[in-house]
């Protein structure tokens, strides 16, 4: 049984524990050797690497991570999958099995607890529920993270990869771009999951940038610009800045601040780089504290 992704042996997997798929974690369990080999393999994970895998599921890709990687730290918030999981991958001495909700973990502890707190590479077929907080824990969390390559919904992933004036483009492409690179690696069909989930998936690659590509002084202050341009994105800046709650700059503040970086004041969010945004943020900030007017 152990050692293959093929669906007959998650089928006999499912039925010899009698286990029932649960829909509310975002149960999709990947049944393609050649989708996994492609993950692993776009995670370049050796010997010398410690993966961080959220979601083991059935630990089909956590067999295939314990056989190139040096130790792997499994995360599942499923309870009834630990026995399952502690029995298929019984043949592995590297594995360490975390039953937990992979929002709550201290990601820094997991990096310095398996590693010795050098870099670690995430490795996931994520729950699509949950794609973005979990993207933006990872992100945001500052912990050691050498890359993260994971499956997605492929919308997600599209709106991760997506550059200025495109449909895509938004909060997302921003947050994401600000920490990494991102790098769509595999398309996958629905028919190489059981159940199938009813939407396209990609496999995307984050590679983490040492220091973010544009330097802002609140970071905070800096994606609450973004959301609010991006909240309303059929407007023009001045009048989504404006209606933002908790934002509300008057249209002439963003209006000069445009002026100054060259843009026209009927400019849409959509078609800020995220280096025009950093410089926006900075003009809004300076003239804030030239006029004393909060910015929120
Ligand atoms: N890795 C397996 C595979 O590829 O077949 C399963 C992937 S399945 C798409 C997502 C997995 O994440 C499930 O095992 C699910 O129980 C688990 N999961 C869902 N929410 C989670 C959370 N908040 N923290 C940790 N694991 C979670």
């Amino acid at each position: 049984m152990a050692g293959s992704g093929i669906p007959q042996t998650t089928i006999e997997i499912l039925r010899k524990y009698d286990f029932h798929i649960q829909k509310k974690y975002g149960q999709n369990f990947l049944v393609d050797t050649g989708v996994l080999d492609r993950i692993v393999e776009a995670a370049e994970i050796g010997r010398e690497d410690c993966v961080l895998e959220i979601g083991p599921g059935l630990g089909t890709m956590t067999r295939c991570l314990a056989e190139r990687a040096g130790r792997v730290a499994a995360v599942e918030i499923d309870r009834n999958l630990i026995p399952i999981l502690e029995e298929t991958l019984s043949g592995y001495d590297n594995i360490t099995l975390i039953n937990n909700d992979i929002l709550k973990v201290d990601l820094d502890g997991i990096a310095g607890e398996m590693n010795g707190g050098r870099p670690v590479k995430v490795v996931a077929n994520l729950p699509y529920y949950i794609t973005t907080p979990i993207i933006m824990k990872l992100l945001e969390s500052r912990a050691p993270l050498q890359s993260i390559t994971v499956m997605v919904q492929k919308e997600v992933a599209d709106r991760m990869q997506a550059g200025p004036g495109t449909k895509d483009y938004g909060a997302l492409s921003l947050a994401v771009q600000y920490y990494a690179r991102p790098e769509i690696v595999a398309s996958v069909p629905p028919n190489c999951f059981i159940p199938r989930p009813n939407v396209e998936s990609a496999v995307i690659r984050l590679t983490g940038y040492r220091e973010p590509p544009v330097q802002v002084r609140d970071e905070a202050e800096f994606f609450a610009l973004i959301r609010a341009a991006f909240n309303q994105r059929r407007k023009t800046l001045t009048n989504a800045l404006c209606n933002a709650q908790g934002l509300h700059i008057p249209k002439e503040r963003t209006a000069q601040a445009l002026c100054r970086l060259g843009l026209e004041p009927t400019v849409r969010g959509e078609a800020l780089t995220l280096e025009q945004f950093a410089a926006l943020a900075e003009e809004l900030q300076e003239r804030q504290c030239g006029s004393q007017e909060p910015i929120s």
